[in-house]
Protein backbone atom coordinates (compact mmCIF):
# COMPACT_ATOMS: atom_id res chain seq x y z
CA UNK A 1 0.00 0.00 0.00
CA UNK A 2 0.83 3.69 -0.65
CA UNK A 3 1.11 4.09 3.12
CA UNK A 4 4.07 1.64 3.63
CA UNK A 5 5.86 3.24 1.20
CA UNK A 6 5.27 6.29 3.04
CA UNK A 7 7.06 4.75 6.08
CA UNK A 8 9.62 3.65 4.18
CA UNK A 9 10.81 6.94 2.85
CA UNK A 10 11.34 8.07 6.47
CA UNK A 11 14.39 5.55 6.54
CA UNK A 12 17.46 6.98 5.28
CA UNK A 13 19.39 3.98 3.47
CA UNK A 14 22.98 3.54 3.81
CA UNK A 15 23.67 0.70 2.35
CA UNK A 16 26.70 -1.25 2.87
CA UNK A 17 30.22 -0.89 0.68
CA UNK A 18 30.96 -4.52 1.37
CA UNK A 19 27.63 -6.59 1.24
CA UNK A 20 28.19 -10.42 1.24
CA UNK A 21 29.08 -12.19 -1.40
CA UNK A 22 26.06 -13.94 -3.40
CA UNK A 23 27.58 -17.01 -2.68
CA UNK A 24 28.58 -16.93 1.02
CA UNK A 25 24.26 -15.48 1.05
CA UNK A 26 23.09 -18.27 -1.06
CA UNK A 27 24.91 -21.12 1.56
CA UNK A 28 23.70 -19.00 4.37
CA UNK A 29 20.60 -19.53 3.39
CA UNK A 30 20.69 -23.40 2.44
CA UNK A 31 20.91 -24.27 5.79
CA UNK A 32 20.12 -21.44 8.37
CA UNK A 33 20.61 -21.84 12.12
CA UNK A 34 18.20 -19.91 13.88
CA UNK A 35 20.15 -16.24 15.45
CA UNK A 36 23.74 -17.49 13.92
CA UNK A 37 23.91 -15.40 10.64
CA UNK A 38 22.15 -12.20 10.23
CA UNK A 39 21.83 -9.75 7.32
CA UNK A 40 23.70 -7.24 5.96
CA UNK A 41 21.93 -4.08 7.90
CA UNK A 42 19.72 -3.47 10.34
CA UNK A 43 17.52 -0.62 10.99
CA UNK A 44 18.05 1.94 14.01
CA UNK A 45 16.52 4.87 15.40
CA UNK A 46 17.75 6.95 18.05
CA UNK A 47 15.50 8.80 20.79
CA UNK A 48 17.05 11.60 23.37
CA UNK A 49 14.74 13.27 25.84
CA UNK A 50 13.45 16.44 24.65
CA UNK A 51 13.69 15.47 21.03
CA UNK A 52 12.12 12.69 20.76
CA UNK A 53 12.83 9.78 17.92
CA UNK A 54 15.27 11.18 15.43
CA UNK A 55 17.51 9.85 12.85
CA UNK A 56 15.58 6.44 11.07
CA UNK A 57 18.39 5.13 9.08
CA UNK A 58 19.14 1.54 7.61
CA UNK A 59 22.92 1.11 8.39
CA UNK A 60 25.77 -1.88 7.71
CA UNK A 61 25.09 -4.71 10.26
CA UNK A 62 27.74 -4.44 13.05
CA UNK A 63 28.54 -4.47 16.42
CA UNK A 64 27.59 -1.66 18.72
CA UNK A 65 29.99 0.49 20.96
CA UNK A 66 28.82 0.91 24.47
CA UNK A 67 30.52 2.94 27.34
CA UNK A 68 30.40 0.53 29.90
CA UNK A 69 27.99 2.79 32.05
CA UNK A 70 25.28 2.41 29.56
CA UNK A 71 22.63 1.95 31.27
CA UNK A 72 21.00 -1.37 29.78
CA UNK A 73 23.95 -3.15 31.10
CA UNK A 74 23.42 -2.35 34.38
CA UNK A 75 19.60 -2.24 35.22
CA UNK A 76 17.98 -4.27 32.07
CA UNK A 77 16.16 -1.45 30.84
CA UNK A 78 15.15 -3.56 27.45
CA UNK A 79 12.68 -4.72 25.42
CA UNK A 80 12.65 -6.55 22.24
CA UNK A 81 10.09 -8.55 19.94
CA UNK A 82 9.98 -11.09 17.47
CA UNK A 83 8.28 -11.74 13.98
CA UNK A 84 8.97 -13.20 10.99
CA UNK A 85 8.91 -12.65 6.91
CA UNK A 86 7.47 -15.10 4.54
CA UNK A 87 8.54 -15.64 0.94
CA UNK A 88 5.29 -17.09 -0.98
CA UNK A 89 5.04 -19.20 -4.07
CA UNK A 90 5.57 -15.90 -6.12
CA UNK A 91 8.20 -13.97 -4.38
CA UNK A 92 7.14 -11.55 -2.97
CA UNK A 93 7.10 -11.23 1.17
CA UNK A 94 4.95 -10.78 3.39
CA UNK A 95 4.82 -10.43 7.32
CA UNK A 96 2.07 -11.65 10.38
CA UNK A 97 0.11 -9.05 12.00
CA UNK A 98 2.91 -6.39 12.55
CA UNK A 99 0.47 -4.31 13.93
CA UNK A 100 0.03 -6.34 17.07
CA UNK A 101 3.69 -7.08 17.34
CA UNK A 102 3.77 -3.09 17.05
CA UNK A 103 1.04 -2.94 19.96
CA UNK A 104 2.81 -5.35 22.39
CA UNK A 105 6.36 -3.58 21.74
CA UNK A 106 4.07 0.19 22.72
CA UNK A 107 2.94 -2.10 25.91
CA UNK A 108 6.26 -3.58 26.99
CA UNK A 109 7.57 0.00 26.07
CA UNK A 110 5.69 1.40 29.04
CA UNK A 111 6.11 -0.83 30.96
CA UNK A 112 9.74 -0.87 31.03
CA UNK A 113 9.55 3.04 31.38
CA UNK A 114 10.76 3.17 27.66
CA UNK A 115 9.73 5.87 24.96
CA UNK A 116 6.48 5.00 22.49
CA UNK A 117 8.08 3.92 19.19
CA UNK A 118 4.83 4.78 16.90
CA UNK A 119 3.20 1.79 15.14
CA UNK A 120 3.96 3.36 12.08
CA UNK A 121 7.90 3.49 13.17
CA UNK A 122 7.86 -0.33 13.78
CA UNK A 123 6.34 -1.18 10.70
CA UNK A 124 8.18 1.45 8.28
CA UNK A 125 11.41 0.12 9.89
CA UNK A 126 10.92 -3.37 9.42
CA UNK A 127 9.81 -3.08 5.84
CA UNK A 128 12.61 -0.96 5.66
CA UNK A 129 15.05 -3.37 6.21
CA UNK A 130 13.27 -6.02 4.90
CA UNK A 131 13.31 -4.19 1.15
CA UNK A 132 17.06 -3.71 1.65
CA UNK A 133 17.87 -7.15 2.88
CA UNK A 134 15.03 -8.62 0.66
CA UNK A 135 17.65 -11.37 -1.08
CA UNK A 136 18.35 -12.69 2.62
CA UNK A 137 14.10 -14.14 2.81
CA UNK A 138 14.60 -17.81 2.11
CA UNK A 139 12.29 -19.42 0.04
CA UNK A 140 12.95 -22.90 1.23
CA UNK A 141 9.90 -24.77 3.24
CA UNK A 142 9.06 -23.21 6.11
CA UNK A 143 11.99 -21.23 5.78
CA UNK A 144 11.91 -17.49 6.80
CA UNK A 145 13.37 -14.41 8.32
CA UNK A 146 13.49 -13.99 11.57
CA UNK A 147 13.14 -10.12 12.41
CA UNK A 148 14.08 -9.09 16.17
CA UNK A 149 13.06 -5.36 17.06
CA UNK A 150 14.54 -4.27 20.08
CA UNK A 151 15.22 -0.98 22.53
CA UNK A 152 17.63 -0.41 25.06
CA UNK A 153 18.75 2.09 27.54
CA UNK A 154 21.63 3.80 25.87
CA UNK A 155 22.78 6.73 28.07
CA UNK A 156 25.53 6.37 29.89
CA UNK A 157 24.47 6.91 33.34
CA UNK A 158 24.57 4.96 36.88
CA UNK A 159 21.34 6.74 38.17
CA UNK A 160 18.23 4.44 38.20
CA UNK A 161 16.20 6.32 36.41
CA UNK A 162 14.50 5.82 33.14
CA UNK A 163 17.37 6.49 30.72
CA UNK A 164 17.25 10.02 28.73
CA UNK A 165 19.26 8.42 25.54
CA UNK A 166 17.84 4.98 23.64
CA UNK A 167 17.84 3.33 20.92
CA UNK A 168 15.63 1.06 18.58
CA UNK A 169 16.97 -1.04 16.32
CA UNK A 170 16.11 -4.19 13.96
CA UNK A 171 17.86 -7.30 13.15
CA UNK A 172 17.05 -10.05 10.92
CA UNK A 173 18.58 -13.56 10.76
CA UNK A 174 17.25 -16.21 8.28
CA UNK A 175 15.85 -19.22 10.06
CA UNK A 176 14.98 -22.82 8.55
CA UNK A 177 12.40 -25.02 9.66
CA UNK A 178 12.44 -25.25 13.33
CA UNK A 179 11.34 -29.43 13.43
CA UNK A 180 13.95 -30.63 10.44
CA UNK A 181 12.80 -33.74 10.68
CA UNK A 182 9.03 -33.28 10.77
CA UNK A 183 6.80 -31.84 13.91
CA UNK A 184 7.98 -33.82 16.75
CA UNK A 185 6.68 -33.50 20.31
CA UNK A 186 8.07 -31.74 23.43
CA UNK A 187 8.14 -33.01 26.75
CA UNK A 188 7.58 -30.17 29.68
CA UNK A 189 8.81 -30.07 33.12
CA UNK A 190 6.81 -28.09 34.97
CA UNK A 191 8.83 -25.66 37.86
CA UNK A 192 7.54 -25.55 41.11
CA UNK A 193 10.26 -23.54 42.89
CA UNK A 194 10.57 -21.04 40.52
CA UNK A 195 8.89 -18.13 38.77
CA UNK A 196 8.99 -16.07 35.61
CA UNK A 197 6.88 -13.44 36.80
CA UNK A 198 4.32 -12.18 39.64
CA UNK A 199 1.64 -10.02 40.14
CA UNK A 200 2.59 -6.58 39.11
CA UNK A 201 6.20 -7.81 37.64
CA UNK A 202 7.16 -8.30 33.87
CA UNK A 203 5.50 -11.20 33.30
CA UNK A 204 3.23 -9.54 30.02
CA UNK A 205 6.51 -7.11 28.84
CA UNK A 206 8.29 -8.84 26.20
CA UNK A 207 11.72 -7.28 28.46
CA UNK A 208 14.99 -9.41 28.48
CA UNK A 209 14.88 -9.62 32.22
CA UNK A 210 11.77 -12.43 32.18
CA UNK A 211 14.14 -14.37 30.05
CA UNK A 212 17.07 -13.99 32.14
CA UNK A 213 14.68 -15.31 34.77
CA UNK A 214 13.54 -18.70 32.58
CA UNK A 215 17.43 -19.62 31.90
CA UNK A 216 18.05 -21.40 35.36
CA UNK A 217 14.77 -23.42 35.62
CA UNK A 218 15.26 -24.01 32.25
CA UNK A 219 18.73 -26.04 32.65
CA UNK A 220 16.93 -27.57 35.71
CA UNK A 221 14.68 -28.64 33.42
CA UNK A 222 16.70 -29.87 31.11
CA UNK A 223 18.66 -32.19 33.77
CA UNK A 224 15.07 -33.84 34.51
CA UNK A 225 15.34 -34.79 30.79
CA UNK A 226 12.69 -32.37 29.37
CA UNK A 227 13.08 -30.06 27.02
CA UNK A 228 11.23 -27.07 28.14
CA UNK A 229 10.10 -25.61 31.70
CA UNK A 230 6.20 -24.63 31.96
CA UNK A 231 5.42 -21.87 34.85
CA UNK A 232 3.08 -21.81 37.53
CA UNK A 233 1.38 -18.38 39.15
CA UNK A 234 3.74 -17.28 41.61
CA UNK A 235 0.84 -16.45 44.22
CA UNK A 236 -0.72 -19.98 44.79
CA UNK A 237 1.66 -21.93 42.59
CA UNK A 238 -1.04 -23.69 40.84
CA UNK A 239 -2.34 -22.80 37.96
CA UNK A 240 -0.62 -22.81 34.70
CA UNK A 241 1.21 -19.90 32.94
CA UNK A 242 3.32 -20.48 30.24
CA UNK A 243 6.61 -21.94 28.91
CA UNK A 244 9.79 -19.82 29.13
CA UNK A 245 9.17 -18.42 25.63
CA UNK A 246 5.40 -19.97 24.33
CA UNK A 247 1.53 -19.84 25.67
CA UNK A 248 0.21 -23.22 26.23
CA UNK A 249 -3.08 -24.64 24.90
CA UNK A 250 -4.95 -27.81 26.30
CA UNK A 251 -7.41 -29.52 24.36
CA UNK A 252 -9.97 -31.64 25.94
CA UNK A 253 -11.97 -34.50 24.85
CA UNK A 254 -15.19 -32.64 24.37
CA UNK A 255 -13.71 -30.48 21.82
CA UNK A 256 -13.59 -27.58 23.93
CA UNK A 257 -9.84 -25.59 23.76
CA UNK A 258 -8.27 -24.38 26.76
CA UNK A 259 -5.75 -21.80 27.80
CA UNK A 260 -4.40 -19.67 30.66
CA UNK A 261 -6.35 -16.07 30.74
CA UNK A 262 -4.46 -12.97 30.76
CA UNK A 263 -3.52 -12.31 34.12
CA UNK A 264 -1.06 -9.86 33.86
CA UNK A 265 1.84 -11.99 34.47
CA UNK A 266 1.63 -13.92 30.92
CA UNK A 267 2.67 -12.57 27.75
CA UNK A 268 0.31 -12.16 25.04
CA UNK A 269 1.21 -13.92 22.13
CA UNK A 270 0.28 -13.16 18.85
CA UNK A 271 0.24 -17.07 17.88
CA UNK A 272 -1.83 -17.59 21.05
CA UNK A 273 -4.55 -14.91 19.97
CA UNK A 274 -4.17 -16.36 16.25
CA UNK A 275 -5.23 -19.59 17.35
CA UNK A 276 -8.14 -18.39 19.49
CA UNK A 277 -9.33 -17.17 16.44
CA UNK A 278 -9.00 -19.89 14.30
CA UNK A 279 -10.27 -22.39 16.64
CA UNK A 280 -13.34 -20.30 17.54
CA UNK A 281 -13.90 -20.26 13.76
CA UNK A 282 -13.69 -24.24 13.41
CA UNK A 283 -16.99 -24.20 15.90
CA UNK A 284 -14.74 -25.15 18.97
CA UNK A 285 -15.62 -23.87 22.48
CA UNK A 286 -12.71 -21.59 23.39
CA UNK A 287 -11.60 -20.53 26.98
CA UNK A 288 -9.76 -18.54 28.48
CA UNK A 289 -9.32 -19.29 32.15
CA UNK A 290 -7.48 -20.20 34.93
CA UNK A 291 -6.09 -23.70 34.26
CA UNK A 292 -4.98 -25.53 37.71
CA UNK A 293 -2.07 -27.55 36.91
CA UNK A 294 -3.82 -30.75 39.38
CA UNK A 295 -6.73 -30.56 36.50
CA UNK A 296 -4.55 -31.18 33.59
CA UNK A 297 -2.53 -33.93 35.19
CA UNK A 298 -5.66 -35.90 36.45
CA UNK A 299 -6.87 -34.76 32.98
CA UNK A 300 -4.58 -36.72 31.11
CA UNK A 301 -4.91 -40.40 33.33
CA UNK A 302 -8.80 -40.29 32.95
CA UNK A 303 -8.86 -38.76 29.04
CA UNK A 304 -10.68 -35.45 29.71
CA UNK A 305 -7.41 -34.13 28.55
CA UNK A 306 -6.49 -34.66 24.87
CA UNK A 307 -4.02 -32.63 23.84
CA UNK A 308 -1.67 -30.13 24.89
CA UNK A 309 0.36 -27.79 23.12
CA UNK A 310 2.74 -24.99 23.03
CA UNK A 311 2.80 -21.92 20.52
CA UNK A 312 5.31 -19.12 19.37
CA UNK A 313 6.01 -17.37 16.76
CA UNK A 314 9.45 -19.55 16.27
CA UNK A 315 7.48 -22.80 16.23
CA UNK A 316 4.59 -21.63 15.65
CA UNK A 317 2.62 -24.86 17.04
CA UNK A 318 4.50 -27.54 19.15
CA UNK A 319 2.53 -30.63 20.36
CA UNK A 320 3.46 -31.31 23.84
CA UNK A 321 3.74 -35.43 23.95
CA UNK A 322 4.77 -35.18 27.81
CA UNK A 323 3.99 -33.46 31.33
CA UNK A 324 6.36 -34.27 34.36
CA UNK A 325 7.39 -32.51 37.77
CA UNK A 326 8.56 -33.77 41.07
CA UNK A 327 4.86 -36.04 41.38
CA UNK A 328 3.76 -36.94 38.21
CA UNK A 329 4.63 -38.23 34.75
CA UNK A 330 2.37 -37.67 32.28
CA UNK A 331 1.84 -39.09 28.62
CA UNK A 332 -0.04 -36.79 26.59
CA UNK A 333 -2.58 -39.02 24.44
CA UNK A 334 -0.39 -41.63 22.75
CA UNK A 335 2.75 -39.72 22.78
CA UNK A 336 2.32 -38.44 19.09
CA UNK A 337 1.19 -35.54 18.07
CA UNK A 338 -2.50 -34.51 18.58
CA UNK A 339 -4.93 -34.10 15.65
CA UNK A 340 -6.35 -30.53 16.39
CA UNK A 341 -2.66 -29.71 17.35
CA UNK A 342 -1.82 -30.07 13.56
CA UNK A 343 -4.82 -29.39 12.04
CA UNK A 344 -4.49 -25.76 13.26
CA UNK A 345 -0.70 -25.86 12.86
CA UNK A 346 -1.22 -26.59 9.07
CA UNK A 347 -3.88 -23.98 9.16
CA UNK A 348 -1.98 -21.00 10.42
CA UNK A 349 1.12 -22.09 8.24
CA UNK A 350 -0.86 -21.91 5.29
CA UNK A 351 -2.16 -18.20 5.93
CA UNK A 352 1.34 -17.30 6.94
CA UNK A 353 2.83 -18.93 3.22
CA UNK A 354 -0.03 -17.55 1.60
CA UNK A 355 -1.26 -20.86 0.35
CA UNK A 356 -4.45 -20.54 2.39
CA UNK A 357 -6.83 -17.57 2.00
CA UNK A 358 -5.69 -14.94 4.46
CA UNK A 359 -9.70 -14.36 5.75
CA UNK A 360 -8.99 -12.18 8.39
CA UNK A 361 -6.19 -9.90 7.12
CA UNK A 362 -3.23 -11.27 9.17
CA UNK A 363 -0.81 -10.51 6.29
CA UNK A 364 0.75 -7.11 5.04
CA UNK A 365 3.04 -7.05 2.39
CA UNK A 366 6.11 -5.79 2.86
N1 LIG B 1 5.41 -16.30 25.83
C1 LIG B 1 6.68 -15.90 25.90
C2 LIG B 1 7.32 -15.76 27.22
C3 LIG B 1 7.38 -15.62 24.71
O1 LIG B 1 8.65 -15.23 24.75
C4 LIG B 1 6.74 -15.76 23.47
C5 LIG B 1 7.48 -15.48 22.19
N2 LIG B 1 7.36 -14.11 21.83
C6 LIG B 1 5.41 -16.18 23.45
C7 LIG B 1 4.77 -16.44 24.66
C8 LIG B 1 4.65 -16.33 22.17
O2 LIG B 1 4.43 -15.08 21.59
P1 LIG B 1 4.24 -14.92 20.03
O3 LIG B 1 3.19 -15.87 19.63
O4 LIG B 1 3.85 -13.50 19.84
O5 LIG B 1 5.56 -15.24 19.41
Amino acid sequence: PAELEDLVTLFDVRATDSPTPDAERAAALESPRFGTVFTDHMARVSWRQGDGWLDRRIEKYGPLQLDPATAVLHYAQEIFEGMKAYRHADGSVWTFRPDANAARFARSAHRLALPALSVDDFVGSIAALVRTDVDWVPSGEDSSLYLRPFMFASESFLGVRPAAEVEYLVIASPVGPYFAGGVKPVSIWVAEDYHRSGPGGTGDAKCGGNYAASLLPQTLAQEQGCDQVCFLDATTNTYLEELGGMNVFVVMADGSVHTPELTGSILEGVTRSSILQLVADRGHAVVERRIPLAEVVSGLADGTVREIFACGTAAVITPVGRLAGTTFDSTVGDGEPGELTMAIRGELTDIQYGRAADRHGWMRRL
